[in-house]
């Protein structure tokens, strides 16, 4: 039995949605392209895990997409990344996706009532694929269901496809450099 981690602290959820980045020259960087990507990120979050198939591998990128539809309809009203504006998978169909692989962990719960009050944990008997899918699955509505979720936005500086949670109510960037390049454009804007 694997003691399943809490995402709501979204670090999973969005390395999982940082796999889709920009690449710098206007488009879209995929870090899940080759299927020998997806192994040196998986090696980097679930060590030791058995080689996957292509198949998985294909399984991996649809749960990364519900994932990143998801997090599309969490940020509303405000607006999605670039990268889901044009595509994303269906309202439905991402939560039937995600629900499905965490139901995949049969997870099992524990409930600890104490002195410090209630804590809860879940465990789970899956390995390999089934673990992952799972895991990512969890991760990610854990966090879009927990306290940073409110927070979540996505970055609409020219070129960014980041999701982000925001420190304070007015950052509209992912990052400084983000913001520098949205006051450039805007500034170029008014010259025109
Ligand atoms: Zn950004």
């Amino acid at each position: 039995m694997r003691v399943l981690p809490d995402g709501a602290d979204g670090d999973l959820a969005l390395a999982l949605a940082g796999t889709i980045a920009h690449d710098g020259q206007g488009g879209v960087a995929d870090h899940f392209a080759e299927d020998t990507d997806i192994d040196a990120w998986l090696a980097a979050h679930f060590p030791g895990l058995p080689p996957r198939t292509r198949e998985e591998a294909e399984r991996l990128r649809s749960i990364r997409f519900a994932a990143r539809s998801a997090f599309a309809a969490a940020v509303a009203p405000h607006p999605a990344s670039r990268v889901e504006r044009q595509r994303r998978m269906s309202d439905e169909e991402a939560g039937e996706r995600l629900a499905a692989a965490v139901n995949a962990l049969d997870p099992e719960w524990t409930v600890m009532v104490g002195d410090d009050g209630v804590r809860r944990s879940l465990t789970s008997a899956a390995a390999g694929q089934v673990l992952v899918e799972g895991t990512l699955a969890l991760a990610v509505l854990d966090f879009l269901t927990g306290p940073l979720a409110p927070r979540l936005r996505s970055c609409q500086a020219p070129r960014c496809v980041r999701y982000f949670v925001q420190d304070h109510g007015r950052q509209q960037w992912c990052k400084a450099s983000c913001g520098n390049r949205a006051r450039v454009a805007r500034h170029a804007e008014r010259q025109r």
